[in-house]
């Protein structure tokens, strides 16, 4: 794996990674599991997508709360029936970590009864995006198209090969890094990835700030051919939902990136709770979205 990664890997070989402290700012730590036939089959996607997005889906905990990444620390299990897979595996990692410009500083590798990652990130935030930070007022910003990925979970659980742009979506999902710092320049106020479904997670950042939201739904920025009630409960989509008290540039975030940026509500006091309507009428909240094991 070493030889694979070349330069992405740093300072690897002692007992433990030596890092130097964030010059300003704060230390962010998050880990994340990806277990096979928990959170994702072998049969569905190749070695290196289901390492690259195992890394991703850690990744993007850093671009929730608009952290800078330092670098990731990768506990791996490879089952002997993955071991020629072994190169793959890391590509995939390499891929996901190169694409967020960050190393990996240190791990650790067993075998074991089934594939899984457990992936620590580090970064550095001046100003990072909580949940609890969302107020009365404030404009909600979703960026890209959701609902490719909850399609592609759907026809891969049919036994159906998915549409290339639903697949791709699920495959390659971007830990949206570059997107977040920009987010918090330009007076982002809180923010969540999307891992369970934008309804769902919007809920979180709603309850910590005990403020509520109503969204039309129609506004959801949904993949061509999926309904916005799905776009709204389609889950590791891994984009970024945030609340700002000023309007934020979407024309200009979508210039710098290739990505879109949606104004689809705003914050309002009152009980904590997400609402949906659709032309007028209120549409009931998608449960939030289930992993297919459960
Ligand atoms: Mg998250």
């Amino acid at each position: 794996m070493l030889a694979r990664w070349g330069d992405i890997a740093e300072g690897i070989g002692d007992d433990a990674a030596v890092l130097s402290s964030p010059k300003s700012g704060s230390l962010v730590v998050s880990t994340d599991a990806s277990i096979e036939n928990v959170h994702f089959r072998r049969e569905w996607l190749s070695a290196q997508e289901i390492a690259y997005r195992s890394t991703v889906a850690a990744l993007s905990d850093l671009a929730a709360v608009a952290a800078k990444p330092i670098g990731m620390l990768l506990a791996l299990t490879i089952p002997d029936s993955w071991r020629y897979e072994i190169d793959s595996l890391a590509d995939g990692i390499g891929e996901a970590a190169r694409s967020s410009r960050t190393k990996i500083v240190g791990g650790d590798l067993s075998e074991g009864e089934s594939l899984s990652f457990t992936i620590t990130v580090l970064g550095e935030s001046n100003r990072p995006l909580l949940r609890s930070t969302a107020r009365p007022g404030d404009r909600v910003y979703v960026t890209g198209e959701l609902g490719g990925a909850q399609a592609a979970l759907s026809s891969f659980m049919r036994g159906e090969t998915p549409a290339p742009e639903y697949r791709a979506r699920f495959a390659h999902p971007v830990a949206r890094i570059q997107e977040a710092l920009w987010l918090t320049t330009h007076g982002a106020s809180a923010g969540i990835d999307i891992s369970d479904g934008l309804t769902a997670d919007l809920s979180n950042i709603v309850a910590a700030s005990n403020v509520c939201v109503s969204i039309d739904v129609d506004r959801v920025p949904a993949m061509s051919g999926v309904t916005p009630l799905d776009a709204c409960a389609s889950g590791e989509e891994y984009e970024l939902i945030v609340s700002s008290p000023g309007s934020l540039d979407a024309a200009e975030f979508e210039r710098e990136f290739g990505v879109a940026l949606t104004e689809i509500a705003v914050i309002e006091a009152g009980k904590a709770q997400v609402q949906l309507s659709s032309k007028g009428q209120p549409v009931p909240v998608p449960e939030g979205y289930l992993h297919f094991s459960k």
